[in-house]
C-alpha cells in the first residue's frame, strides 16, 4: 500500500505550473516561455525536475521536457500536423486503433508521467479527444469480431498511469478472447517515475507472461542522461521476469542526432537487457518541428550505427508516413539522399516531400 501511495502521490505532486517550476529551478522565466506553456502545458515530476536542474538549462533533459520559444515559431510550425500519424482514421472501436492487420492499439488513458516536448500526440493529449472515449463492451466486441488481431498494444497517454487493478481487469478481459496471444505496453514510466514499477505490477506481469504467449514492455528512452541508479535498478528487476523488454527511441534534433549519442544509449539498453526495437524518425508535429531533421541525415546516422553495432543491438529505423499510411523503414539502402517517396505498409508508393527548411 505504501508503494502505491508513493508513486501516485509523486505523480499528483508533479509540476504543472510553469512559474512554480522555474521558481524551483531558480532560472528566469521569459514571457515567451510562459505563453508557450499556456498552449502546451508542462507536466514534470519533482524527481525529474531535480535532474533537469542538476544538468542545467542547456542540458539534454531541459531540451526534452522544458518549453522552448521554438514551439511557437511560425516558420517551423507551418510544416507541423495536429494528428501527424493519422491515428484517428483508424479508430475502429472505443479506444481501439486498428491500423495494422494483426495488431491493435488500445488507448485507455490520456495521462503520461511527463509531457515530452517532441510528443507526436502533443496536440491531442486530452481526455476529451475521440481516441480516449471509453465504451469497453464495444471494444471487446470489436476484438472478438476480428480474430486476425493477435496482439493488443497498450498505449495512450501512458498505460501505466492506470492502477494495477485496472490493468489486471483489462488483461483478464483480453485473456478470454482466444485470438489475443500477445500483449505489449508502451511506456515511459520505468525511466521517468520508476516507483510505478511496484511489486504488484511486477508480480502481475510475471503471472500474465505465463498466460499470454508474449508479454512485452517497450520502454521509451532517447538519451543516456535519462538513466540513473533508481530507474536502472527497476529495469533490472523487470528483466528478471519473463516479460520481453524492448527499447523505443525517437531520433530528435539537438537531443540524440549523432552516432555517439545513440550508441551510448543502445549500449545502456543492452546492459539492462532491453532489446533496441524502434528508432523513430521524428513526426511532423505542430509545435515540435524544431526537433525535426532531414531523412537523409537520419540515414547517415543510422548507417554509422550499422557499422559500429552488432545487428542485434540495432533497432529498426522507421518513419510514420502522415495521413495514416503507417510505419515504414526510413533507411533506404539505394541512397542516403531522400527521393521524396516512401513505400507504405500496403506496398504503395507515397509522395512525402520534406519541407525546404529542413533539407
Ligand atoms: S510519454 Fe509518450 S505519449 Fe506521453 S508525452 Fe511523452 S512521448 Fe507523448
Amino acid at each position: 500500500m505504501l508503494e502505491k501511495q508513493n508513486w501516485k502521490s509523486k505523480l499528483a505532486h508533479s509540476f504543472k505550473n510553469i512559474k512554480d517550476l522555474y521558481l524551483y529551478l531558480g532560472w528566469p522565466l521569459s514571457d515567451n516561455i510562459n505563453d508557450v506553456a499556456s498552449k502546451y502545458p508542462i507536466f514534470i515530476p519533482l524527481s525529474l525536475a531535480t535532474k533537469i536542474k542538476e544538468e542545467g538549462p542547456e542540458g539534454i533533459l531541459a531540451k526534452e521536457f522544458l518549453p522552448s520559444h521554438l514551439e511557437s515559431d511560425r516558420d517551423f510550425n507551418s510544416f507541423g500536423l495536429i494528428d501527424p500519424i493519422g491515428d484517428k482514421s483508424y479508430l475502429k472501436a472505443p479506444q481501439l486503433i486498428h491500423r495494422y492487420y494483426s495488431r491493435a492499439l488500445f488507448t485507455p488513458t490520456s495521462i503520461c508521467p511527463v509531457h515530452c516536448r517532441y510528443c507526436f500526440r502533443k496536440n491531442e493529449l486530452s481526455a476529451t479527444e475521440d481516441i480516449f472515449q471509453n465504451d469497453f463492451e464495444k471494444t471487446l466486441q470489436y476484438l472478438k469480431d476480428h480474430a486476425e488481431i493477435s496482439e493488443v498494444i497498450f498505449t495512450g497517454g501512458d498505460p501505466l498511469t492506470l492502477s494495477n487493478e485496472k490493468i489486471e481487469f483489462y488483461l483478464n478481459s483480453f485473456e478470454k478472447i482466444k485470438s489475443i496471444k500477445h500483449i505489449r505496453f508502451h511506456t515511459r514510466y520505468p525511466i521517468i517515475l520508476p516507483e510505478r514499477i511496484d511489486t504488484g505490477f511486477i508480480e502481475m506481469m510475471s503471472r500474465f507472461s505465463e498466460i499470454f504467449k508474449t508479454m512485452s514492455i517497450a520502454i521509451h528512452s532517447n538519451h543516456l542522461n535519462e538513466f540513473d541508479e533508481s530507474n536502472s535498478n527497476v529495469i533490472k528487476l523487470l528483466a528478471t521476469t519473463n516479460v520481453q523488454l524492448l527499447g523505443q527511441t525517437v531520433l530528435i534534433r539537438g537531443i540524440n542526432d549523432s552516432e555517439n549519442a545513440l550508441i551510448e544509449l543502445f549500449e545502456k539498453f543492452i546492459e539492462l537487457k532491453i532489446r533496441p526495437y524502434y528508432l523513430h524518425h521524428p513526426d511532423r508535429v505542430h509545435g515540435a518541428m524544431h526537433f525535426y531533421l532531414p531523412i537523409a541525415r537520419g540515414r547517415l546516422i543510422y548507417q554509422g550505427l550499422r557499422q559500429k553495432l552488432p545487428g542485434w543491438a540495432i533497432p529498426q529505423y522507421v518513419i510514420d508516413i502522415p495521413e495514416g499510411h503507417g510505419k515504414t523503414p526510413a533507411y533506404n539502402p539505394e541512397d542516403y539522399q531522400y527521393s521524396g517517396k516512401l513505400i507504405s505498409k500496403d506496398g504503395r508508393i507515397v509522395d512525402l516531400k520534406e519541407p525546404d527548411l529542413f533539407v
